[in-house]
């Protein structure tokens, strides 16, 4: 039994020992008690000591596992609750939420972890690990729960395979009104009265929206999933950043906004002659354009006068990117939320500004795909700054990196 009934009495008809408050009736009841409640409950709960052996294997954990829990008490947790990865390779000890949690004496959880079972198979589970913490605070044990989220995944999976059928479904007759309403408004092509073009023209820029908003939701459903597509190869920073701001340049001109580009000289200047820094990273040059694009384009977007300023600067192991702009600023409570999936700010001008709240939450999912960091400050009316960090590769380990990557790739063959 993990508590002993309590002899003090709190209320009438409750009774407290710990955190934990119990009705009278189920204090009096022998029946019931925490033990009893390990065995009904349908998640798997199961303990180790210091030493990560199993002192508790509730029946789900051994339903779940395969493992009676006769068997599995007193053995390495790595022995019956193994993590494996996609590729079915036993995670490194180090990886397990269960040892996180023992060495660092924290809660871990891992919403994503794949347990291999006693017959070998794989299951998708859930599990949060907590310690225990002894009377000198040292980290006695850890209790974990593990769920069985295969009915979760499926559902998920399933969802997103209709949103991401839909939307590719949706991009072919959109593309095709698109076409036929530009001819409509080519001047070479038809004859239209003001009235009628400006029909067409606000049905263009609609269907325009919404193309976007099916290219968008077709991204983000891969995002979710990992289908993500990327190649990544060894680049350099600095041309891609400049490539995109000359892009937003462009698209800025209409509103009259100045997009400037800084590159920061963290080598400084020898002999008169300013060296400019090469930073380099490992990452698919076209899903960063995606990304830089989406930045300046909402920098632009949302503001009304001033500047976008885009700078590229870093240190030995960063590389740093931020958009700069002096437009209309984020609310303090808006910002938690800023790159979850469909979240825009919510006030009369983001409300006339059209938009999908797609954007940033695939920027965040492009970064972490390589390990990055995409954040945001901002002041309300006076302008927000987005951050990325990437990691930097020195000179040396790109010209490493790019010539073994060269010598994988087969020369082609003479010919004759
Ligand atoms: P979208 O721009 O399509 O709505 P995003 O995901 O790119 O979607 O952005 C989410 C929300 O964040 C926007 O709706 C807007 O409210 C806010 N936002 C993004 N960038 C800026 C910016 N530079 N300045 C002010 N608000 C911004």
């Amino acid at each position: 039994m993990w508590f002993k009934k309590p002899d003090q009495q709190t209320q009438a008809s409750q009774q407290q020992h710990g955190g934990l408050v119990v009705s009278d009736s189920f204090a009096k009841d022998e029946n019931l008690d925490s033990d009893f409640i390990l065995s009904v409950v349908d998640d798997g709960v199961v303990m180790i000591d210091g030493q990560g052996v199993v002192q508790l294997f509730n029946p789900a954990a051994a339903h779940i596992t395969g493992w009676p829990a006769t068997e599995a008490v007193s053995l390495d947790f790595q022995a019956v609750l193994p993590l494996i990865d996609a590729k079915g390779t036993k995670l490194p000890p180090a990886a397990h939420a269960l040892s996180q949690s023992l060495r660092t004496g924290k809660t871990v959880r891992d919403s994503d972890a794949t347990l291999m079972l006693k017959n070998g198979k794989s299951l998708p589970i859930s599990i949060v690990a907590s310690p225990v913490i002894g009377a000198n605070g040292a980290v006695r044990g850890v209790v974990a729960i593990f769920r069985d989220m295969a009915k979760e995944r499926e559902e998920e999976a399933r969802r997103s395979d209709f949103i991401s059928t839909a939307s590719h479904e949706m991009r072919t007759p959109i593309a095709a009104i698109e076409g036929y309403l530009s001819l409509a408004l080519n001047p070479k092509i038809a004859q239209l009265d003001d009235n009628a073009r400006q029909y067409l023209q606000k049905a263009s820029a609609a269907t325009q929206h919404l193309g976007v908003l099916f290219q968008d939701l077709l991204t983000s459903s891969k995002a979710e999933d990992g289908r993500l597509v990327s190649y990544p190869k060894v680049v350099e920073f600095g041309e891609i950043v400049q490539q995109s701001v000359e892009e937003g340049r462009f698209r800025a001109k209409e509103k009259g906004l100045e997009v400037s580009f800084v590159l920061s000289s963290s080598q400084g200047i020898t002999g008169g002659k300013e060296i400019r820094p090469l930073y380099y990273t490992f990452v698919d040059p076209d899903r960063i354009r995606e990304v830089l694009q989406n930045l300046i384009d909402n920098a632009i977007k949302y503001t009304t006068s001033g500047s976008v300023t885009v700078r590229l600067t870093g240190d030995p192991s960063i590389i740093q990117v931020q958009v700069q702009d002096t437009g209309m600023g984020i609310p303090a409570e808006d910002i938690p939320h800023l790159f979850q999936k469909f979240y825009r700010v919510d006030n009369s001008a983001t409300r006339t500004i059209g938009g999908t709240g797609l954007g940033l939450y695939i920027c965040q999912k492009i970064i972490e795909l390589y390990n990055g960091r995409i954040w945001v400050e901002s002041e309300l009316g006076k302008g927000s700054t987005f951050f990325i960090n990437l990691p930097r590769l020195s000179s040396q380990e790109a010209l490493q990196m790019q010539q073994s990557q060269a010598s994988t790739v087969s020369p082609v063959a003479p010919k004759g």
